[in-house]
């Protein structure tokens, strides 16, 4: 066990808790500072729709930086949980990607080769071929999340690790990661296994090279969405994109309504970047006019979620309460499967020749 390799990663992992705004800088990141300018653009224009009479820049600021939401208990909640949460997610989502992907890219390639040898290096590589490979691995990994999404929503047990993402009840383009470890894993296991096989069949059947069309690192499909407000929708403004557009993305606004307490809103809009999902599942709510939203579970729930540290540990506890045995199983087996892929992060680490950047591994899902 290379122990200097483990020390180097786990060194990396204590400086991202001393250097906090390296995602304001970090390409692909949703709170990259060119995001974030020009959501802050957006809010001007929502601004200057929606102010009433004559328009400040202290109008400006009260309505989009309102201390009721910016000084709150619930965004000082996320901001520390965001530090502890970017060490975690690398290192439990670290054997999906570096492990669990290239394997199934593998096995996919050797069954194509072993079902279908007439399709192998058939098309050349072009850059029309690139742009469908583009499209189509950015529709597979929409759809993956969509889906994890779905089911984080539809099973009781999953829905307690969700509800962490639902406790917020102020939201700030930071809320984005109030993710429980386990929410994150599920997105990452759908999304990695869809974009692996994709990736393994335009591969098995190119002449040449396949690549995505991309800005820097970042698939070119993913900076639009960042550059179509995203962040907005982690916030108060409403933002929507007119009842057509909302039929294939999902808006800022449809995000908030996601958000909302009530459970028929809640259970709704699950999209990242299409709406045509929850269309196809029937859980599509697209907004007619602006909705006043409350944020946060029902019933008082959200007030459960008051610490960084029970964001973790509520839905185990949560699932443990639960009246089926079969559910409380579930739980112990997934709180299991954390300590197992802590562990096989651990030996992937002392075992590998170089040690895996935490920005660059959290950016891989995006
Ligand atoms: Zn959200
Ligand atoms: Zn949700």
């Amino acid at each position: 066990m290379r122990t200097s390799d483990l020390g180097t990663f786990l060194q990396s992992a204590l400086d991202q808790l001393d250097n906090p705004l390296a995602y304001l800088f970090a390409e692909g990141q949703r709170i990259h500072w060119l995001y974030l300018l020009v959501a802050g653009l957006v809010a001007v224009v929502v601004y200057a729709k929606t102010a009433p009479g004559k328009t400040s820049l202290r109008s400006f600021v009260r309505l989009a930086f309102p201390r009721s939401v910016y000084l709150s208990r619930s965004t000082f909640i996320d901001c520390g949980y965001f530090l502890v949460h970017r060490v975690l997610f690398s290192i439990l989502c670290l054997p999906v990607l570096a492990l669990l992907a290239p394997a199934i890219a593998e096995a996919t390639g050797r069954t194509l080769g072993a079902g279908l040898p007439a399709l192998e290096a058939t098309v050349p590589s072009s850059p029309l071929w690139i742009g469908l490979f583009t499209v189509v691995a950015i529709l597979v990994a929409d759809f993956a999340g969509f889906l994890a999404h779905y089911l984080l929503h539809r099973f009781p047990v999953l829905w307690e690790f969700h509800k962490v993402h639902h406790s917020a009840q102020a939201m700030t383009p930071i809320t984005v990661y109030r993710m429980h470890p386990v929410d994150d894993i599920g997105v990452v296991l759908l999304s990695g296994t869809g974009l692996a096989i994709t990736l393994a069949v335009f591969q098995f059947v190119t002449i040449g090279e396949v690549g995505i069309v991309s800005v820097g690192a970042t698939n070119i499909f993913a900076v639009l969405f960042n550059l179509f407000g995203a962040n907005l929708r982690h916030t108060h403004l409403w933002f929507g994109y007119g009842p057509r557009l909302s039929q294939i993305l999902v808006s800022p606004a449809m995000h908030q309504i996601h958000h909302s307490q009530k459970p028929h809103q809640h259970h709704s809009n699950m999209g990242f970047m299409f709406s045509f999902w929850d269309r196809l599942f029937g859980t599509q709510t697209i907004p007619r006019e602006r909705e006043e939203i409350v944020f946060g579970l029902d019933q008082g729930e959200d007030a459960d979620y008051s610490s960084v540290l029970r964001l973790f540990w509520l839905p185990f506890a949560k699932i443990f309460r639960m009246k089926s045995g079969l559910r409380v199983l579930s739980g112990g087996l997934i709180g299991v499967a954390l300590l197992a892929l802590s562990v096989s992060s651990v030996v992937l680490i002392a075992s590998s020749d170089s040690t895996p950047d935490l920005v660059a591994l959290e950016m891989a899902t995006e």
